[in-house]
């Protein structure tokens, strides 16, 4: 039987773990990541903030896929509701706070690819193609059966299996939940007129339409819809759903091609009670699933994972024990904060969308107006956007750890 022993084993390969194993191998901590190739394809695509974007040229992974994302120059909100209070067309610019681009978009794809190939390069990192069948922990370790028969055992374990994590449910984690009345879609497509590296988001009554920028004459569109319309609008042939999307886009991008490949996500939030217990931590969506709204999800998970890797460093160099209480403890002290506020913003902006509250609508418009005429304030919600003031890892500086 195949027995791994490493410092830290992270399980699942998606991209919040690989992005741990990667910071955490990267400073010689040895370590172990279990990853089960992905169930389905993925047509996703992310938007990295800017921070995320220099955590990965820190960790050596920029470099290896900058080609295939494009930049987000400016973000523009369009209000696209039929409602009796509209919001002002707002449009933010990031040479506004001196940045080249708030993100850049990039497909799951071609990130995962970036990620494994550095991890394959570090000598402290073992890649193993498994799947986790069950996570024991000890007083001193944890001990992970594979589904190949083999085991890892470790100090700490990294929960990094996505929303039906095995890690949390060992540890004994429960999770807050709430669905939302919607579906997101995911489409990618090619189109006759150029984006201009801006991303617009129409703003409807069932929530989000919006366009991303890809590299070239491309975007990528999460639209959120009634879970009612959803089975018809994914089983339209290309051309019709190509039609539809140009018209529900107001032909912004001119005449649209479909690429293959349509992803359909219900809309939730799912929150983990605790980010560490029991020498396992979450990082990801493991640890909490945000609607597409926003671009948060992963910008969260890069932030777990650069934090986690900080603390084991720090703890490792004074000899400590990286699955102490204590670490898992200043771990959810870290995260709570960030991942909490987050996940309230997008909740009242996405209930401000589908709500027909005539005075929650208002809010909106103006809190939409006063960003559109008051600089600073404008600003100020631009910089935390792409920078959150109270969660900037070391990596997220470009620090090594
Ligand atoms: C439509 C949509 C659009 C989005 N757009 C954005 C965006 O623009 N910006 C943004 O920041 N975020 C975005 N997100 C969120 C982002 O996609 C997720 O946060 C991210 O993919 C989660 O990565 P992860 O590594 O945590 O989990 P996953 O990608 O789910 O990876 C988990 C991995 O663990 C593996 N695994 C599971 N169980 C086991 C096991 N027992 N043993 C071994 N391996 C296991 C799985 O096979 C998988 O590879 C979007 C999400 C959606 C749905």
């Amino acid at each position: 039987m195949n027995h791994t022993i490493a410092e830290v084993a992270v399980v699942g390969g998606g991209p919040a773990g690989l992005t741990a194993a990667i910071a955490l191998a990267g400073a010689g901590v040895e370590t172990a990541v279990v990853a089960m190739p992905p169930a389905a394809h993925d047509n996703r695509t992310t938007a990295l903030l800017a921070s995320s974007v220099t955590a990965l040229e820190t960790l050596g992974v920029w470099a290896r896929c900058a080609d295939q994302a494009a930049p987000l120059r400016r973000m523009r909100i369009v209000d696209d509701t039929a409602r009796l209070l509209r919001a002002p067309e707002v449009c933010f610019d990031a040479s506004e706070i001196g940045l080249p681009a708030f993100a850049y978009n990039i497909e799951n794809r071609h990130l995962l690819a970036a990620l494994e190939a550095r991890a394959r390069d570090i000598p402290a990192l073992t890649l193993i193609a498994a799947r986790a069948d069950d996570v024991a922990i000890g007083d001193s370790e944890v001990s992970i059966s594979l589904g190949n028969g083999g085991r890892v055992t470790a100090r700490l374990a990294i929960g990094a299996d996505g929303r039906r994590s095995l890690c949390r449910a060992t540890a004994g984690i429960e999770t807050e939940n709430r669905s939302y009345p919607q579906t997101a879609l995911t489409f990618n497509l090619a189109h006759a007129r150029p984006h201009g590296d801006t991303s617009t988001e129409f703003h409807t009554e069932s929530g989000p339409f919006t366009l991303v920028p890809l590299p070239g004459l491309r975007s990528s569109l999460v639209c959120a819809v009634n879970p009612a319309d959803a089975p018809r609008l994914t089983s339209l042939p290309d051309a019709e759903l190509a039609t539809e999307i140009e018209r529900r886009s107001h032909s912004l991008l001119g005449k649209v091609a479909m690429e293959p490949g349509r992803g359909v996500f219900p809309l939730a939030v799912e929150i983990a009670r605790y980010f560490g217990q029991n020498r396992i931590v979450l990082v990801g969506e493991a640890a909490h699933v945000m609607p597409p709204i926003g671009a948060q999800g992963l910008n969260l998970g890069l932030r777990d994972a650069a934090t986690i890797g900080e603390l084991v460093v720090a703890v490792r160099r004074d000899g400590g024990d990286v699955g102490s209480d204590d670490l898992t403890a200043r771990y959810e002290h870290l995260r709570r904060a960030d991942v909490g506020s987050r996940s309230l913003a997008v909740d009242l902006l996405n209930r401000s969308l589908l709500s027909d509250f005539l005075p929650l609508q208002g809010a909106r418009g103006l809190g939409l107006y006063l960003l559109d005429q008051i600089g600073p304030l404008r600003r100020a919600v631009m910089r935390e956007g792409v920078a959150p003031a109270a969660s900037q890892p070391r990596l997220m500086r470009g620090e090594a750890l």
